[in-house]
């Protein structure tokens, strides 16, 4: 499958089986599989959706919004359990086209991508073990 790297954007393919193995970029040599979130914007957000084979979980969010302060300790901490979804983060101040195009209404907000597809969306603040519940939901829906 292909895994684009959060560091460096280069395509990496990786055999499935060697997921499990923390493989790392031919390019940059950092980790394919962060276990935190990365941040994602509208330079490299089409390219990182439209090659990556695994889902992603994007977090809009803001600066100014409290609830999103609070829920990013626990979506830092449930990506730490799920290292074949991605979690990324999108700055909606930062990035006013990307969060148009999600057509944002409140933030926090939570979007699952698979490939360039919207599978799933959520608002407001979750805790880790409803953020992992939702996920894991999610993940289970044949499409
Ligand atoms: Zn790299």
């Amino acid at each position: 499958m292909i895994i684009v790297c959060p560091s460096c954007s280069a395509k990496n393919r990786v055999p499935k089986e060697k997921l499990d193995s923390q493989p790392s970029c031919g390019q940059c040599h950092q980790g394919l599989i962060p276990l935190t979130p990365i941040e994602l914007n509208e330079q490299n957000f089409s390219h990182f959706i439209s090659n990556s084979d695994l889902p992603i979980l994007v977090d809009l969010w803001a600066e100014w919004c409290g609830p999103c302060k609070m829920m990013a300790p626990h979506f830092a901490e449930t990506a730490k359990h799920n290292p074949y979804v991605v979690f990324a983060k999108i700055d909606t101040e930062a990035n006013p086209r990307l969060s148009g195009a999600f057509n944002v209404r409140s933030i926090p907000t939570l979007v699952l991508m698979k490939k360039t597809k919207e599978v799933a969306r959520i608002s407001g603040v979750l805790r880790a073990n409803q953020l992992q519940e939702w996920l894991d939901q999610q993940l289970n829906t044949p499409e």
